[in-house]
């Protein structure tokens, strides 16, 4: 497939058909290179290759074709120049972080990012790398937080449980109005399916592609969208020494997650919706957050900002923890787990789980209530999975 063809190309067809790299063999699926080392032709080869004078693979850390095919299928979708894989997310994160930052440095970064990720920000105060945390929403406390050492503003979109949008333009201007600041965005929970952050102005987009890119819940895999150079002379040596890198299984396990991305994301927002909107209606429950809902706060910015409104909805039932962890015990079809963007529909109490180290100052700070649960909905259909909701919440 001509890459001058598929630049022209839609999102589904990029994640159908970008990267590819049919071998010798003309298969039409993508091959499994299942291979920790690779060989050489000859002594000389050998030391061409290792010197740097002629390209090809030598080991699984620093290069494995399956996982190459993965990193230009998912830059082709995020409209980005190249890629880099990573083990999990975390690794995306750990990765950008160390070869991004220096001792001294300061970063601003969203209060509502996944927890593991606020801990590792944390983790680098003993690097004398500062983080200030900040109300995603609140552009004028991103403005204030800004200080000469800031090198990164870094934030999720949709945030997680409650589905703020923070207004990625206008963060992508403030960064760049200072010398050597950049936006990253963790890109989880939207997918390159439904918001492309590069195009907004973004410089660097995470994924944990054990989400949504998998999308059934099998592998754990992180990865890197942004700049050839960037790529190039800081993530990729780093991460040849390190050693975070992904396993050509789980690449090619999200290969195929990326060619049905569209199509399933699809059916998640559609899902989402219509569980919503139903969960407005009833009378056990106090709230619901989700974007495409008019009442949601930034409903108009992710109108603009995004082609769907996802696949998490969040929601308060009357009657405090109890009521809640009633109704998760009760659900039939949904999965007890933190894990989320899966085939199965999923139900968790933030609260006492993904939230649950922080203090109640900070939960209530940040509006992580006893009675909120968030719920990642799958491909199951809609109607059995508000049946099931409909009696869990019986007699609340
Ligand atoms: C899960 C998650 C991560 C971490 O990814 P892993 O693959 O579990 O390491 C980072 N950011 C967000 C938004 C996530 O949901």
């Amino acid at each position: 497939m001509s890459e001058e063809f598929l630049d022209h190309c839609g999102i589904s067809t990029l994640g159908v058909r970008a990267g590819v790299h049919q071998t010798a063999e003309l298969e039409n699926s993508d091959p499994l290179f299942l291979t920790s080392s690779f060989c050489f032709e000859s002594a000389a080869h050998a030391a061409a290759v290792f010197a740097g004078e002629a390209t090809g693979n030598v080991y699984s850390r620093f290069t494995n074709p399956t996982v190459r095919v993965f990193e230009e299928r998912l830059a082709a979708l995020e409209k980005g120049e190249a890629c880099i894989a990573t083990a999990s997310g975390m690794s995306a994160i750990l990765t950008v972080m160390l070869c991004l930052l220096e001792a001294g440095d300061h970063v601003v970064s969203s209060r509502s990012i996944f927890g593991t990720t606020t801990g590792l920000l944390q983790s680098l105060e003993k690097f004398n790398i500062h983080t200030t945390f900040v109300e995603l929403t609140d552009l004028g406390a991103w403005a204030r937080a800004i200080t000469p050492r800031t090198r990164l503003l870094f934030l999720e979109t949709p945030s997680n449980p409650l589905t703020e949008i923070a207004d990625i333009a206008a963060l992508a201007a403030l960064a760049h109005a200072h010398p050597q600041c950049l936006l990253v965005v963790d890109n989880c929970f939207c997918t390159p399916a439904l918001q492309r952050p590069l195009t907004l102005g973004a410089d660097l987009v995470i994924h944990s592609a054990t989400k949504y890119l998998d999308g059934q819940g099998r592998c754990v895999g992180g990865a890197i969208v942004t700049s050839a150079d960037r790529v190039r002379e800081k993530f990729f040596p780093f991460l040849r020494a390190a050693g975070p890198c992904m396993s050509p299984f789980n690449a090619w396990v999200f290969l195929k997650g990326l060619e049905t991305l569209t199509l399933r994301m699809r059916a998640h927002c559609e899902s989402a919706g219509r569980i919503a909107a139903w969960l407005c209606a009833q009378p056990a429950v106090e709230k619901v957050y989700f974007p495409g809902l008019k009442s949601h706060p930034q409903h108009a910015l992710a109108c603009r900002q995004q082609s769907g409104f996802g696949g998490i909805v969040s929601f308060e039932v009357r009657g405090g923890r109890s009521a809640a962890w009633q109704v998760i015990d009760r659900t039939r079809l949904f999965s007890i787990t933190g894990n989320l963007g899966d085939a199965r529909s999923i139900i968790t109490h933030p609260a006492s789980t993904t939230h649950g180290r922080l203090s109640g100052d900070v939960k209530a700070e940040m509006g992580i209530g006893d009675a909120l649960m968030r719920l990642s909905v799958g491909l199951e259909e809609v109607d059995d999975l508000m049946l099931d909701l409909e009696q869990a919440m019986a007699g609340l």
